[in-house]
This record gives structure tokens, sequence and C-alpha cells, in this order.
């Protein structure tokens, strides 16, 4: 009787390992799709200082925007399918364009200072022509990488090597803000963090959402905090919804942050009201 319960949780979980399998190729046929059709969007959340609660960045969070709206689904599940194929250079290369565009367009209305954030993921790091890419893209619309952050996650540190090292330290060196997401959520080993002139650390949102109230969790953020700033490096806390949690933030000397609390990520017109520059200038 065991057994035969065992061969049906079997059988249910082949089924819906088949059911996955199956959502995955036809979200990677729309997104193929998609990509000729342009049928994507940027949204931008702003980054505070939490200090000060002025915004000193935002970031370029990607939005799928299909004709038919039953096939929308977020980031969260259609990036990974765009991983395991090789659909996320592509998109990738859509998502580089479109924040360049967006940061042209901002200095042109005299927003001089305004960083957009890129999220990039490892297997476009890792293809050849990333670097020369970005290049491009950045002079085809008159900037430089000061203009522009990438956030890379610890997983694609490790995996990078020596030839890596030195393009990532390259863009650094030329002003590009470089930033770890999900820290201390991927194959953390701590080592690169001596390898890797990376400016900011972003603390995971899991970390921070019971924080308040959990010991375990304010000994992991009290230690991030440590070392990033013993390293020189800005702490930013992603997925702040309560004031406790940025009250909490503030205290152990977070830098910056990210959540709802503060902002949503939103279309950039509506960014650009925030903070166009109080001076109009009429032409
Ligand atoms: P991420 O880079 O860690 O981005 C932060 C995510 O947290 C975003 O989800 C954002 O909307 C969400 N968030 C921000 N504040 C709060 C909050 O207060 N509460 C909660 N619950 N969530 C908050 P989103 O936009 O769904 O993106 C999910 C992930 O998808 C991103 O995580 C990133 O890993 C990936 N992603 C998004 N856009 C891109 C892109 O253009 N390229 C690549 N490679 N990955 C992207
Ligand atoms: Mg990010
Ligand atoms: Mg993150
Ligand atoms: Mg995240």
């Amino acid at each position: 009787q065991a057994k035969d319960s065992g061969r049906n949780r079997y059988r249910f979980f082949a089924q819906s390992m088949n059911e996955q399998l199956k959502r995955q190729r036809e979200i990677a046929t729309c997104l193929r799709q998609s990509l000729e059709h342009d049928e994507f969007a940027l949204v931008y959340q702003p980054q505070i200082n939490l200090n000060t609660e002025e915004i000193v960045s935002c970031e370029a969070l990607l939005r799928w925007t299909p004709t038919s709206p039953d096939s929308w689904t977020s980031p969260g599940e259609f990036i990974p399918v765009a991983e395991r194929s090789d659909l996320i250079i592509r998109i990738g290369q859509w998502v580089i364009k479109a924040a360049c565009r967006q940061v042209a367009k901002w200095r042109s209305l005299g927003i001089k200072d305004l960083r957009i954030d890129i999220n990039v993921s490892g297997k476009q790091v890792h293809h050849s022509h990333f670097f020369e890419g970005l290049t491009q893209t950045l002079s085809d619309h008159g900037l430089t990488p000061r203009d522009i952050g990438i956030e890379l996650t610890e997983n694609v540190l490790i995996s990078a090597d020596s030839d890596m090292l030195g393009k990532i330290m390259l863009f650094r060196n030329a002003g590009m803000e470089i930033s770890i997401d999900d820290f201390g959520t991927g194959y953390s080993s701590l080592s690169y963090l001596k390898l890797f002139p990376v400016q900011n650390l972003k603390i995971d949102r899991s970390f921070v959402v019971e924080a308040p109230h959990n010991p375990k969790d304010q000994a992991i953020m009290e230690a991030i905090v440590n070392v990033g700033h013993r390293l020189d490096m800005k702490i930013v806390v992603e997925g702040i919804e309560t004031i406790e949690q940025a009250e909490y933030s503030r205290s152990l000397g977070c830098d910056l942050a990210q959540g709802y609390l503060f902002y949503k990520p939103m279309p950039a017109g509506e960014l650009y009201k925030l903070i166009k520059p109080t001076v109009q200038i009429e032409s």
C-alpha cells in the first residue's frame, strides 16, 4: 500500500514535471515572438539614501507586455526560462538599449546625475561580446560608464575568470557602479569580495522581512553590514515594506534602500515627475 502511494506520488511528480517543461517551452516560444514585436518595457524603482530619503539612483526592472494578456508573467518566471536558452542574450541587449535610451533622454531633460542600474545575468556577462556591446551602446547614446550601474549576483562573480575580472575593473575604473544583487542567497564565498571592486552590496529581501523581530536575521544582517563597510562598500537593503524594517536597517547603518514603503517600480514618466529639475528652462 505504501508502495502504491509512493508510485502515485511519483506519477504525480512526473506529470507536474511535464507540465512545467511544457510551460517553459511555451514561455520561450512567446518570448522569442515578443522580441520580434518589441513587447517589453522597463519600469524603474528608486533607490534612496536611507538617512535623507533622497533618490540616488533607480533600478531598471523588465516587464513583459505580450498582446494577449493571459500570457503575462513576472520576471521571476520568465527570466529563468530565458536564462536556460540563449534568449537572455537578446533580451539583455534589449534591456541595455532601452535603459541607455532612457538615461540619455533624462540627461537631455536636465536630469544630470540619476543613474540607472541594470540587472545582468551570468550568461550575458560571460558572452564574449558583452563588454564591447555595452561600450558601443553607451557611446551610441552619448553616455559614459558613469551613467549606468550593473547588478550582478554572487553566482556570476564566483564563476568569473581573470579575463572577466579585468573587464569589470576597466568599467569600474571608468566610473561604472557595480552592485552585488541578492547578497547572501547565492553560493556565497567571501573571497570574491576581495577580488571584485564592487561598490554596493544589496542585502536580499529575505533577510530583511523579519529582521526587526528575528535574532537570526539580525545576526546575518549585522555581519553583512560589517564586512561590507570594512571593505568600503555601501549597503543597500532591498524590499523594505514597513517603517520598522526601515528603522531597523537605519539603526544598523545601512546606506541605501529600495522598497514599496518608499517607491514601487514605476514607468519612466512617473519617475520623471518625481525628480524633474525644479527650474524649468522654456525653449
Ligand atoms: P531583483 O534584481 O532582486 O529585483 C528586486 C525585485 O524585488 C523586483 O521584482 C522588485 O519589483 C521587487 N521589490 C522591490 N521592492 C519590493 C518590496 O518592498 N517588496 C517586495 N515583495 N518586492 C519588492 P521583479 O521586478 O519582479 O524582478 C524579479 C527579479 O527578476 C529581479 O530581482 C531580477 O533578478 C530579475 N530581473 C528583473 N528585470 C531583469 C532584467 O532586465 N534582466 C535580468 N537579467 N534580470 C531581471
Ligand atoms: Mg536587481
Ligand atoms: Mg535583488
Ligand atoms: Mg531579488
